[in-house]
């Protein structure tokens, strides 16, 4: 890959690398089986990787895209799950650091600079790809607080969350330009955490839907401006995207570097089975395809990083990397055989957890309504 890191982006990702081959890869059979493990999170955030976006001045390490990209796809390389939790809650730091008050900022930084998680509230039951047609509803009272009621469903991280951001309608006549943004701590009297989803794959990560019985807001739980929250998370999805791509390539990795050890070790018709050209050609594409991903992530992630909207590049950059990190899954199925069908050689897992990157934070028909849209704009 050509893309050129600094000495400082090379020195997270070795220590990013280390955390992650020598802490997460071994605990990912078993988050696959028995989900979020809370003491693996304590040692991450010991390792202070997740402070990484937050400003210095609220006690992060006030890097960028780049640094966050090489985390989230050093990570997914060794569990993907694992990855979506911290990548999802940097979502809603970025809302944060770019919409909060300097009162908001204050009061949340800190504790996410500590590696207190947050979780992003968009999806409802009725409604995912047409977010703006939600029907969590926040009534402004007299007082200026907000009630609201409605529920949202598939939030990562819902049970283990210290913060939510959550999307609602503050003004019905207005489709999307009525939706408003809110910060919401866990605990709040009325926010209600529904039964953990039984999911396909991604298992370590944690999703539940949410329930907002009469919940009470206070004035300053709005982030932002009233009527722009629906704006500020597709901001924030196109960060979520470019974290979607670093998450594919890793897993892309995974797979690729266990079919190629595989594919040396095992013998049919008297040689490694690398030596059949059907099964060397595979390797060629899983090398093709990977490099070509981690050169959209780092290029979508630089653009981010100069504060330029790069809703193209970043859907592009997700829909690329998910849709072939599927492709080398299968094929780094195919060439275990029927050791690829189990679960002992667990490139099956590979695949289980990448084909939500083709669904989560907009799904892939939803990318290519986003870059036709630039396109023919
Ligand atoms: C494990 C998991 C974690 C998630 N985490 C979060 C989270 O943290 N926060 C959050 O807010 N959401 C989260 N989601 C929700 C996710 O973003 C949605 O599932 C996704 O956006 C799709 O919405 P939907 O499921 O309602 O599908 P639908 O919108 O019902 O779509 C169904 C199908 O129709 C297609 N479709 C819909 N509209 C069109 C169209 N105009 N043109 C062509 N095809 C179309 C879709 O592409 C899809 O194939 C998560 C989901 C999962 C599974």
């Amino acid at each position: 890959m050509s893309y050129k890191f600094t000495e400082e982006q090379l020195a997270i990702r070795d220590l990013a690398r280390s955390f992650a081959q020598k802490e997460v890869e071994p605990l990912s059979r078993d988050m696959d089986e028995h989900g979020w493990n809370a003491a693996l999170y304590e040692k991450y955030k010991a390792v202070g990787l997740q402070a990484t976006p937050v400003p210095e001045a609220y006690g992060g390490a006030g890097l960028g895209d780049i640094e966050c990209a090489i985390i989230t796809q050093e990570l997914a390389r060794a569990d993907a799950g694992f990855a979506m939790a911290s990548e999802i809650s940097w979502v809603c730091t970025d809302m944060i650091i770019r919409h909060g008050s300097d009162a908001q900022k204050q009061k949340y930084l800190p504790g996410i600079a500590e590696g207190k998680l947050c979780a992003f509230g968009l999806t409802e039951p009725d409604c995912g790809s047409d977010a703006a047609g939600m029907r969590t509803r926040a009534k402004k009272q007299a007082d200026g607080s907000y009630v609201v009621n409605g529920s949202k469903a598939w939030i990562t991280n819902s049970g283990i969350a210290d913060y939510y951001v959550i999307m609602a309608v503050t003004d019905p006549d207005k489709r999307a330009k009525g939706i408003s943004a809110f910060l919401v701590d866990a605990g709040t009297p009325g926010l209600l955490i529904n039964k953990e989803e039984d999911k396909m794959g991604m298992r370590s990560s944690d999703t539940h839907g949410l329930t907002f019985d009469d919940m009470k807001l206070p004035p300053d739980a709005l982030l932002g401006e009233e009527g722009m929250g629906f704006v500020y998370a597709m901001e924030g999805l196109d960060g979520g995207r470019i974290s979607c791509t670093a998450i594919s390539t890793g897993i892309a990795q995974h797979a690729m570097a266990l079919a190629m050890k595989y594919a040396k070790e095992r013998a049919a018709f008297g040689k490694p089975i690398a030596k059949f050209q059907a099964i060397a050609f595979k390797l060629a594409n899983m090398a093709m395809y990977t490099d070509a991903m981690e050169l959209m992530l780092y290029d979508a992630a630089e653009l981010k990083s100069t504060g330029v909207r790069c809703s193209r590049q970043a859907a592009e950059a997700k829909l690329f990397a998910s849709t072939h990190a599927t492709q080398i899954c299968l094929d780094a199925i195919q060439i275990f055989g029927g050791n690829g069908y189990s679960k002992e050689y667990h490139v099956e897992q590979l695949l289980r957890d990448n084909k939500l990157m083709e669904i989560g934070e907009g799904t892939n028909e939803v990318q290519r309504i986003v870059i036709s849209g630039a396109l023919l704009k």
